[in-house]
């Protein structure tokens, strides 16, 4: 099992733990929430949570059609 831990005050702390359908990132595109699947995410092998951008299917879909077009 794979957890958050966030400590928010000297009395509390959070801990979350990540399933398949917890974990979000913001698309850089629109700022919406894109729920991520991490093992997609991590299953080539270049899984970087700091370099990693996803785009929500909109976005994504308008940056495919911009390339093909
Ligand atoms: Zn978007």
């Amino acid at each position: 099992m794979f957890y958050v831990r966030e400590k928010i005050s000297d009395a509390v702390e959070v801990i979350v733990e990540i399933h398949d359908d917890n974990v979000f990132c913001t698309c850089p595109g629109c700022g919406c929430e894109v729920e991520i699947n991490l093992a997609e995410l991590f299953s080539d092998d270049e899984g970087d949570l700091y370099g990693t951008t996803v785009y929500c299917q909109k976005c994504s879909g308008s940056r495919l059609e911009g390339r093909y077009e």
